[in-house]
């Protein structure tokens, strides 16, 4: 079976990794870099923490199990940190909701610990106990982060090196070839025609737009904002979500830092000055926690697309009246991305529906658009 897979990101290099374990001949068509698009500007962080509904949980829960599975089956896994991660709100009128959180997620047996600030000072001494005060803290001891560009090259190059994939970069797929209902093959910009007997589309806030011959799906995609220090002479192994401060080690000393506050000082991709009032917002709220970080540590700062489907809700399966043209979108796509590449894989390659998948159907934006009802 040929399996043509049109995007190189987390997603689509899981799906590229799986389909071609179970047997199909794949090959990958990424526009730009591998991993290039959202998963490296990703803040990467595998959890499955205040995700609702139930299966939308489940499925994130999944997603971070499979991390570990693929990090044993590779032996040696550089891109996966399972570190746990620890959560306080400096706002007393934020406690009741992060114990509810805490309650709920325990409730569906994920991981979750209350602990003191001698323990947080045992786990990140360069946190400032002053910034914890006395809010409550939890750690989630499953929870974890990504690189997810080293996860796209390990996944392709084994993809490549045990089933012969074909894996092509700055290689844009401009048009799917749809005759009699059923998807033929897809159009690179160069022309050139790659058949298939499945494609599927695996091209995160892209899926928004019109690839000639197959229809878009509806996406509320956001901005984003990530600052990266240099590499500073930092122990901290843990990420941390203060209010709305998100900072997680990087690899080789650097610090990935994202505030969800900072995400709407930008409306569209632009570049982003180090020394500006973006990067300022970000390195403020850092030396709040980490008093050790200086004014001028920012070495780079990005904005960045956020692909979300627009009810926010993970969209997998074949695509209506299309036969063989098979889409995979997704936000928390990090913490998702190895469960759905196997769940795909069954899907295209097996041709078996996986449960997991069941409420996350495309045609739920289909029947909500012809007026047939919201999806209960
Ligand atoms: C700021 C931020 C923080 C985040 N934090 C987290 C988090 O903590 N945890 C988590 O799980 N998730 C998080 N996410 C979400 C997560 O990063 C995404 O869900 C995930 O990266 C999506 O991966 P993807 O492969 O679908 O998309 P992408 O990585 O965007 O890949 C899509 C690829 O498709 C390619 N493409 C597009 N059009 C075409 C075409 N026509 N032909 C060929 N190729 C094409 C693009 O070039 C791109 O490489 C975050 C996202 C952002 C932006």
């Amino acid at each position: 079976m040929r399996v043509v897979v049109i995007g190189a990101g987390i997603i689509g290099s899981s799906v590229a990794y799986e389909a071609a374990r179970a047997g199909a001949q794949v090959t990958v068509l990424e526009a730009g870099r591998i991993a290039g698009g959202a998963s490296t500007t990703s803040f990467a962080w595998t959890n499955a923490t205040g995700k609702r509904p139930q299966p939308y949980f489940a499925l994130n829960v999944a997603g971070m199990r499979a991390h570990l599975d693929l990090a044993r089956e590779f032996g040696h896994a550089p891109w996966f940190h399972q570190t746990g991660s620890i959560e306080w709100y400096s706002n007393e009128a934020d406690w009741p909701a992060q114990l509810e959180n805490a309650e709920q997620m325990r409730d569906w047996g994920y991981g979750v610990e209350w602990i003191g600030k001698a323990r947080v000072a045992e786990l990140e001494p360069e946190i400032d106990p002053a910034a914890i005060a006395n809010s409550p803290v939890v750690y989630y001891p499953e929870e974890g982060w990504v690189q997810p560009a080293l996860y796209a090259a390990w996944l392709l190059r084994a993809a490549k090196e045990k089933w012969n994939a074909d894996i092509r970069s700055h290689a844009a797929v401009t048009s799917v070839d749809v005759r009699n209902g059923v998807a033929k093959s897809v159009r690179t910009v160069d022309g050139a025609v790659h058949e298939a007997d499945a494609i599927v589309n695996c091209t995160g806030s892209w899926a928004a737009h019109v690839l000639d011959g197959v229809p878009p799906i509806p996406m509320a995609s956001n901005m984003g904002i990530i600052g990266f220090t240099f590499p500073l002479a930092t122990t901290l192994r843990r990420q941390f979500h203060m209010d709305d401060l998100d900072v997680r080690p990087d690899g080789a000393g650097r610090l990935m830092i994202h505030k969800i506050s900072a995400d709407s000082l930008v409306t569209e991709m632009q570049p982003l000055e180090t020394a500006g009032a973006q990067a300022r917002h970000l390195l403020d709220a850092v030396r709040r926690v980490l008093p050790a970080v200086q004014p001028d540590d920012m070495e780079s700062i990005r904005t960045v697309v956020r692909p979300i489907p627009s009810d926010n809700l993970t969209c997998s399966g074949w695509m209506p009246g299309v036969e063989g043209y098979y889409v995979a979108v997704t936000h928390s796509g990090v913490s998702i991305a190895p469960h759905l590449g196997k769940a795909v894989a069954q899907e295209v390659v097996r041709g078996h529906a996986h449960e997991s998948l069941q409420d996350f159907r495309p045609d739920r934006f289909l029947a909500a658009k012809n007026g047939l009802g919201e999806r209960s």
